[in-house]
């Protein structure tokens, strides 16, 4: 194999290693993002549960202070009509007028109760997985910073070794070499079933004779330079 083809070898290694490295901060990030969306999420749902409820119960308390006063109005209107003092078909009209506003104020009040007794039950939930979310984030980010420095120092270590292997090429190649990773994310692509592997255009017999031979050859299709078949 050409010397300088073993160098790019070299540094396209380095290169799958710091994209892999990147990929794996970038999951992480996502993974932490995810992880507080998630948390915030579940404490506003519990929040507005919670405030629900707490509007259910102020509107239950108003219509039992009503109830109340309606029944006071009820009381007053049976006492005319028992003791035959007072204006008896006023408190008759009275009467039917109380017991239509009390049957709409009941069943009002059911409805609420019926609607707190639904929404305590969501929030027994919404607790559960707001206080779930809540350990998945700590624990995302107890780990972060760690995984984070990890993959850094892995990065650190590899940036030297491969600016080492790329001043072992030539400014000509070199330059090519950082066009290619850059446009086509690699620079050196495999035979596979005679074609190249990074655009599968069909690599002729006499280009890979020549790769055996020790020649450089990139592919007419991509650019990228070719590796000789493995003779195994
Ligand atoms: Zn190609």
């Amino acid at each position: 194999m050409h010397p300088d083809l073993e160098h790019l070898m070299v540094a396209d290694r380095y290169d799958r290693q710091i994209r892999d490295l990147r990929k794996k901060k970038a999951t992480q990030l996502d993974i932490l993002a995810k992880a507080e969306a998630r948390d915030q999420a579940a404490r506003e749902r519990l929040a507005g549960l919670v405030a629900s409820i707490d509007a259910n119960k102020a509107r239950q308390r108003e219509l039992n202070r009503e109830v109340e006063s309606y029944e006071a109005r009820r009381r007053s209107a049976t006492r005319i009509l028992e003791n035959g003092t007072g204006d008896a078909a006023a408190a008759e009209r009275q009467l039917a007028s109380v017991a239509e506003v009390l049957d709409t104020l009941e069943t009002e009040l059911l409805e609420k109760m019926e609607a707190l007794e639904e929404l305590e039950s969501e929030r027994t939930q919404a607790a559960a997985d707001a206080a779930d979310a809540a350990a998945f984030l700590e624990a995302e980010k107890a780990g972060h910073d760690g995984k984070i420095a990890a993959l850094k120092a892995k990065f650190t270590a590899i940036l030297p070794e491969r600016e080492a292997t790329l001043a072992l090429l030539d400014k000509t190649i070199l330059g090519r070499y950082e066009t290619l990773l850059s446009r086509r994310g690699r620079a050196i692509a495999e035979i596979v079933d005679g074609s190249c592997s990074g655009c599968q255009r069909v690599v002729r017999q006499q280009n890979i004779a020549d790769l055996q031979r020790g020649l450089m050859y990139a592919c007419d299709g991509c650019g990228r330079w070719l590796l000789p078949p493995d003779p195994g």
